[in-house]
């Protein structure tokens, strides 16, 4: 079935000067880019983007857990990674890319691969270009770096594509 995910290379991202090789990335697995967006994230798109959603917080919160490190409460160790997150998504320059193509949510999922880059699969795109680890950042208090937001699921992703190309996105 066509659908449409969206994707955003994160700030580490375009620091590397990775956006060129992610979007070849994409394009090879059948993904076309329909909008392309390179601008600052203002912070009020950003806090909806990620939001304290307590289930969302306990998931992020848990991944910290499975990389290795011992947490007294998942919902608040997420509340920390979302806030030390929106600081860095806003911290410099990002592409906001709207994707179509076949089954586009769980393809560009598949290949963009696990959130920490260091357990990701190789073939990924966080699991070959990605060198960081959710172990190493959370010590650090900063969210893993790992080059690429893409949307987890349909429902993600039509709430994600209206906040950053609806109307009142500054289209
Ligand atoms: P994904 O981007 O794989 O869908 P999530 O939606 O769970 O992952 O988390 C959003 C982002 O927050 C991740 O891409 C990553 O940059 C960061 N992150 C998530 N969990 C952690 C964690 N436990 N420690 C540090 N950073 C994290
Ligand atoms: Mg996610």
């Amino acid at each position: 079935m066509l659908q449409k995910t969206l994707i955003i290379i994160k700030p580490d991202g375009v620091q590397k000067g990775l956006t060129d090789e992610i979007i070849r990335r994409y394009g090879a697995v059948g993904l076309k880019v329909i909008k392309r967006k390179d601008t600052m994230a203002p912070l009020e798109i950003v806090e909806k983007h990620y939001p304290m959603d307590p289930g969302y917080l306990r998931s992020i919160g848990k991944k910290t857990i499975a990389a290795g490190q011992k947490v007294k409460s998942p919902e608040d160790q997420g509340r920390n990674v979302v806030n030390w997150l929106r600081k860095f998504i806003t911290s410099g320059p990002v592409v906001v890319i709207l994707l179509e193509g076949d089954d586009a949510v769980a393809v560009a999922r598949a290949v963009t691969g696990f959130t920490d880059p260091s357990t990701a699969e190789k073939g990924t795109i966080r699991g070959d270009l990605g060198t960081d680890s959710i172990l190493v950042a959370n010590k650090e208090q900063r969210p893993v770096y790992n080059l690429i937001h893409a949307s987890g699921s349909p429902e993600e992703a039509e709430k994600e594509i209206k906040l950053w190309f609806g109307r009142g996105a500054g289209n």
